[in-house]
C-alpha cells in the first residue's frame, strides 16, 4: 500500500542530534548575548521605579494614607518578583556563555557520560566533541538557548 503524503506530515521526526558547528554556535551566543543585555536593561529600568516612581523615600508616602502606602508596598513587592525571575534568566543565559567559552556547550552532560566511559585526554575529548549522540538538538537550543540537557534527560 502507497503512503499518503499526509501521514509523512503529520509523523513527528524526533529532534535531530548532530554535532553543532561553530556558526551555530556563534548564533546562538548571539541570541544569548542579546537576551543577557535584555535582562540587565530590565533590571536596571525596574531598580529605578523602585527608587523613583514609588520610591520609599517619598516624603508623601511616610505621612500618606494607608491605600497609597499598601498599594507602593505591593508595587515593590510585584517589582521583587519581577528581578527574582530576571535573575534567574540571567544566571541560566550567563552560565550558557560560561559553557561555550568552555566548549561544553550544546553537549547534554547526561549523553555524555552515557556515551563515553572515560575521558581522559585531548583525544577522547574529540571523540566526544565529534559524537552527534551528546549533542542537545540545535532546533531544542534555538527554542531554549540555555538548555543544559537534551529533551530526554531533562527535568520534567
Ligand atoms: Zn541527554
Amino acid at each position: 500500500m502507497k503512503k499518503s503524503a499526509n501521514s509523512v506530515l503529520t509523523k513527528k521526526k524526533p529532534l535531530e542530534k548532530r554535532v553543532l558547528s561553530a556558526n551555530d554556535i556563534a548564533e546562538l551566543k548571539k541570541i544569548i548575548e542579546d537576551e543577557i543585555k535584555e535582562i540587565l536593561s530590565f533590571n536596571e529600568n525596574n531598580l529605578k521605579e523602585i527608587y523613583n516612581g514609588n520610591g520609599l523615600a517619598n516624603e508623601n508616602n511616610i505621612s500618606g494614607n494607608a491605600f497609597a502606602f499598601g498599594s507602593e508596598t505591593e508595587n515593590i513587592h510585584t517589582s521583587v518578583m519581577l528581578a527574582e525571575h530576571a535573575n534567574r534568566a540571567l544566571r541560566g543565559n550567563l552560565n550558557a556563555l560560561k559553557r561555550i567559552n568552555e566548549g561544553t556547550y550544546g553537549l547534554c552532560p547526561i549523553c555524555v557520560a552515557n556515551n563515553h566511559e572515560t575521558i581522559k585526554d585531548k583525544n577522547d575529548w574529540e571523540k566526544v566533541k565529534n559524537n552527534p549522540n551528546n549533542y542537545i538538538s540545535y532546533q531544542r537550543l534555538m527554542a531554549f538557548p540555555t538548555a543544559k540537557y537534551c529533551i530526554k534527560h531533562a527535568k520534567k
